[in-house]
C-alpha cells in the first residue's frame, strides 16, 4: 500500500484547517476593525465609502496616540511637582470655600500635617482638623475681601510653634486660597531669649547706676575741685546719664513689647488737640535752632490708643526732625507737621505728616532704618548723641495700635515720615 498518499493528505488536511482558522480570525479582526471604523464614522457623520473620510479616520488614530502620549507625558509632571510640593520646608494647603463659613481642605503637603491634629483631613472642613481660630479667621477674611493676607500665628496643638501664615488668592478659581505656612519658631524663641536678657541686664544695671550718678552728683556739687578734675567728672556724668537713658529705653521696650498690658490704657484719643500739645512743647527750640516750624490740621480728628505712646512717637519723630535739620549748613531749614484725614473705601484713615528739609537718609540706610541700635553711619551725626532705639520703640508702638509708617528720604534733601491710623 502506498502510505506516501495518505501522509500526503493529512498534511494537506492540516494545512487546510490551519488556513480556515487563520482566515477566521482575521476576518474577526477585520470586523471589529470595521464595525469601530462604522460606530466612530457614524458619530463623527463621515462617509466611509468617500476615501478622503477613511483618511480622516486614520489621522484621528494618529492623534488619539498622540493624545495618549501628551497625557502620560503631562501624569509624569503631575506626579513630579506633587513630589516636590510633598519635599517643601513651607507647609501648603488648599482649601475651598464651603457654604455657610466652612473651609474644606483639597490638599496638604508633608510639612502642613504639622498644625493638623486629625491624620484624616482631605475632604474635611479646617475648623475640625486645625486647632486656631486665628488661621480660619485670617482665611475666611481672604474670601470675604477677595485680597492675599498675612500674618504670624502661634499654634499651641499639636505642638507650640510659630508660623507665617500666607493666605494667596488662586489663579484658577476664586472660591479657593492657597495658605502658605512657613515655620518660624527657631527666629521667634531666639527673638523672645533677646527680649529676656535686654530686660533682665537693664534691671541690673539700674541699680549701679543710680548709685554712680548719685556719687557723682555730691563729689561734682564740692567746691574745692581743680577744673581738670571737674572736667573730667562732667564727662563721666553725660556717659551715665546717656547710659541711664538707655537703660530706661530698653525697660520701657520690655513693656511696650507686652501688648496685652499696653492695651489695658487705650481710650479714644483727640490727635488733633495731641499734635497741637506736641507743636507748641517744640516751638520754642524752633525758634532757638533757627528752623522754620510749622503746623497745618483737621481739628477733632479721633483715634483709639494709649494716648502717652502715641505722644512718645509724634515727640521722638519731631525730636529727629529737628535734630537732623540743624545739622544741615542751609538757610533754608523747614520742619512742617501736618493732620488731615483720607477716605478709603468707606473706611477713614488719620494721616500724621512730619516732614523735614534735613540731612536726610540715603536709599540704601531707608530699609534697615527702624531696626533695633541702628544708626547711620556716626561720622555725619557727632553732634548728636543716640543708641538708635528711636525709631525701632516707635515702630513698635504703632504695630501695637495696627498704625502703618512709611518713610520717604533723600539724602541732603529731606525726610518725610507718614503714618496711617485708623479714624474713630
Ligand atoms: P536714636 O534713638 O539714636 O535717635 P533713631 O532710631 O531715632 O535713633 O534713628 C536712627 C537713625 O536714623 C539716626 O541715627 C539717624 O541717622 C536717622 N534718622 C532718623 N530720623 C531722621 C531724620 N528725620 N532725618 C535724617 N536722619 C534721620
Amino acid at each position: 500500500m502506498d502510505y506516501s498518499y495518505i501522509l500526503l493528505l493529512i498534511i494537506f488536511s492540516f494545512v487546510s484547517i490551519f488556513f480556515i482558522v487563520f482566515i477566521y480570525k482575521y476576518k474577526k479582526l477585520f470586523n471589529n476593525y470595521t464595525n469601530l471604523k462604522n460606530k466612530i464614522s457614524s458619530k463623527l457623520n463621515i462617509n466611509l465609502k468617500n476615501p478622503s473620510d477613511d483618511y480622516i479616520i486614520h489621522q484621528s488614530k494618529t492623534i488619539i496616540n498622540s493624545f495618549k502620549e501628551k497625557y502620560d507625558k503631562e501624569k509624569t509632571k503631575r506626579k513630579n511637582i506633587y513630589s516636590i510640593l510633598e519635599d517643601l520646608e513651607e507647609g501648603v494647603i488648599l482649601v475651598y470655600y464651603h457654604r455657610g463659613d466652612l473651609i474644606n481642605i483639597d490638599y496638604a503637603n508633608n510639612k502642613a500635617k504639622e498644625v493638623f491634629t486629625l491624620n484624616d483631613y482631605l475632604g474635611k472642613s479646617l475648623t475640625s482638623v486645625v486647632d486656631n481660630h486665628n488661621l480660619i479667621d485670617i482665611i475666611l477674611k481672604s474670601f470675604k475681601t477677595n485680597k492675599d493676607i498675612s500674618d504670624e500665628i502661634l499654634f499651641y496643638s499639636p505642638e507650640k510653634k510659630y508660623f507665617n501664615c500666607k493666605v494667596k488668592l488662586t489663579n484658577f478659581n476664586n472660591d479657593f486660597r492657597i495658605i502658605i505656612l512657613t515655620d518660624i519658631t527657631k527666629e521667634k524663641n531666639l527673638e523672645e531669649l533677646r527680649k529676656e536678657f535686654l530686660t533682665i541686664m537693664s534691671h541690673e544695671l539700674r541699680t549701679p547706676l543710680s548709685v554712680i550718678n548719685g556719687y557723682l552728683e555730691t563729689i561734682l556739687m564740692e567746691d574745692n575741685l581743680d577744673n581738670s578734675n571737674k572736667k573730667m567728672l562732667t564727662i563721666i556724668e553725660d556717659e551715665s546719664a546717656r547710659l541711664t537713658r538707655l537703660v530706661n529705653d530698653l525697660l520701657d521696650l520690655g513693656r511696650l513689647e507686652k501688648p496685652s498690658l499696653e492695651n489695658m490704657n487705650y481710650s479714644k484719643i483727640n490727635l488733633s488737640r495731641l499734635v497741637q500739645t506736641s507743636y507748641n512743647f517744640f516751638n520754642m527750640l524752633s525758634k532757638e535752632i533757627n528752623i522754620d516750624f510749622n503746623i497745618s490740621l483737621e481739628d477733632d480728628l479721633s483715634i483709639y490708643g494709649n494716648e502717652d505712646r502715641i505722644f512718645q512717637v509724634i515727640y521722638n519723630l519731631i525730636d529727629n526732625a529737628l535734630k537732623f535739620t540743624s545739622l544741615k549748613d542751609d538757610e533754608n531749614k523747614n520742619v512742617d507737621l501736618r493732620l488731615y484725614k483720607e477716605k478709603n473705601n468707606n473706611m477713614v484713615e488719620i494721616i500724621l505728616e512730619i516732614e523735614d528739609t534735613g540731612i536726610g537718609i540715603s536709599s540704601k540706610e531707608l530699609q534697615k532704618i527702624f531696626d533695633m541700635f541702628y544708626r547711620i553711619d556716626k561720622s555725619r551725626t557727632r553732634q548728636i548723641t543716640g543708641v538708635g532705639l528711636g525709631l525701632y520703640i516707635v515702630k513698635t508702638i504703632l504695630d501695637n495700635h495696627k498704625a502703618r509708617i512709611y518713610l520717604e528720604s533723600e539724602e541732603n534733601s529731606g525726610t518725610l515720615f507718614r503714618i496711617s491710623f485708623k479714624g474713630v
